[in-house]
């Protein structure tokens, strides 16, 4: 007896598991946008097995297993997760980044980080790229979500910046680098901790040495470079180097990019071979600063809130109350009109725009910013809905290296789906508050 005992529980817990990663989930009835940009499906099917998506079709085409779980999506988009290409899990909309970098180190990795990586999910967002953090706090929480430890989005983590000099204070996570052979260093040292990807600011401060050896040094290793895009020098030498993806419309209030910087945009959007140029706008916390100024109950949203100390949120909170005499947004309303030109030279040029946000910027909060960030494209600029659901699903899996895995919502990938009541592609804004969220195979909303 004694003996038997542990046999049937190991077997019940055997079966149990079985049980479990057998379990077939179905999402019935919504109207499936899949990511590739082809006309929604209507009526969709969805079978989800276990973490990954077992099969795609309609009502009438795929029959439902009688054990599946039915999830219902009548009335609902059904889409990929979204992903954020542009993320600050480090910081959570605190006005003062000086005393931020002195205060908070020490909840980096078990607080701030996943509460901003959970956020994130809850929006609907089940990737994001993180650009620029501590080195092990980065790998250890994209683990520990990876893991299946703590809730989040799946992380692809730069850690630190890499730049010419660190500013005071901020040593942890922005490396400096000291000649070329400083900065294979650097870049070997980011190769073995198993960073995803290099995040790259102030080129223009480097020697050509130096920014070549980071280049070339990432690229051996297979890691793409992400570079800062906001002075005109960042850009050109950015490019002259090979840079991957260019971050932010820059150029701060310049009306527009110079036509020799566009010239170089066009040779290199011209050249197939090395695929096309990606560029992540992150327009929405400027293009929205005014008007959170002006109505600042938006921040009142507690959806920020989430796994945050009330220590911290009060400490937030008292660093925004005036949104008005922010530093940071100070001149905000001569960039603002200069965002629309920048964005439409970047398409008539054939660059791929991708959803990122910056979110973690004074104000703007993982909860928020990335459907905040497709609004704006849509209502603001008139870019076609379909285009900035792709910008945030297909295109970011791909340039990540990941589109056989995530990004569409099709047969043999990760079941990483979101669904909202709704017309999606009508009503963009709709993507403010997801009704449901799986990230592979497991519903969180
Ligand atoms: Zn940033």
């Amino acid at each position: 007896m004694t003996n038997k005992i542990p046999f049937l529980v190991l077997l019940l817990i055997s079966i149990t598991a079985f049980s479990q990663t057998k379990k077939i989930k179905a999402l019935v009835g919504g109207t499936l946008i899949d990511g590739y940009g082809a006309e929604p499906i209507d009526n969709s099917v969805i079978l989800v097995e276990g973490e990954k998506i077992k099969a795609v079709g309609t009502i009438t085409t795929l029959e439902i297993p009688d054990h599946a779980e039915i999830i219902s999506t009548e009335g609902m988009t059904v889409l990929p997760g979204l992903w954020d290409m542009h993320v600050h899990t480090m910081i959570n909309g605190h006005a003062d980044y000086a005393y931020w970098d002195k205060t908070y180190p020490p909840l980096l990795k078990d607080v701030i980080m996943p509460s901003s990586a959970e956020q994130l999910l809850m929006a609907g967002v089940t990737s994001a790229r993180d650009l620029g953090a501590p080195l092990e706090e980065s790998i250890a929480v994209r683990d520990a979500i990876n893991n299946g430890d703590i809730p989040g989005a799946t992380l692809y983590v730069s850690g630190p910046f890499i730049q010419k000099k660190p500013y005071p204070g901020t040593e942890d996570f922005r490396w400096g680098v000291n000649g070329p052979e400083d900065a294979r260093k650097k870049i070997k040292k980011l190769v073995s901790a198993g960073v995803d990807v290099v995040k790259l600011i102030d080129q223009d401060k480097m020697s050509m040495e130096e920014l070549s050896a980071i280049v070339d040094e990432a690229h051996k290793n297979e890691l793409k470079v992400v570079a800062h895009g906001h002075r005109p020098d960042e850009i050109r030498r950015g490019l002259m180097v090979g840079a991957d993806c260019f971050e932010h419309t820059g150029l701060s209030s310049a009306p527009r990019y110079p036509d020799d910087i566009m010239g170089m945009i066009r040779e290199r959007t011209a050249d197939m071979s090395s695929g096309p140029l990606y560029w992540c706008p992150t327009v929405e916390g400027l293009y929205n600063y005014e008007y959170t100024r002006d109505n600042p109950e938006v921040l009142d949203n507690d959806s920020w809130h989430r796994g945050l100390p009330d220590s911290v949120v009060t400490d937030i909170k008292n660093s925004i109350k005036h949104p008005d005499r922010l530093p940071y947004f100070q001149l905000t309303p001569v960039r603002k009109p200069t965002l629309k030109t920048k964005i439409q030279q970047l398409l008539d040029a054939g660059v791929v725009l991708m959803i990122g946000t910056d979110s973690g910027i004074p104000m703007k909060f993982h909860s928020q910013s990335t459907w905040n960030e497709l609004d704006v494209w849509v209502n603001e600029f008139g870019i076609d809905p379909m285009y900035a659901i792709r910008a945030a699903t297909y295109w970011p899996s791909l340039w990540m290296g990941v589109s056989d895995e995530v990004g569409t919502v099709t047969p043999g990938k990760y079941a990483d789906i979101i669904a909202v009541k709704g017309d999606v592609l009508r009503y963009i804004s709709l993507l403010q508050d997801v009704d449901i969220v799986i990230k592979h195979g497991k519903q969180y909303k």
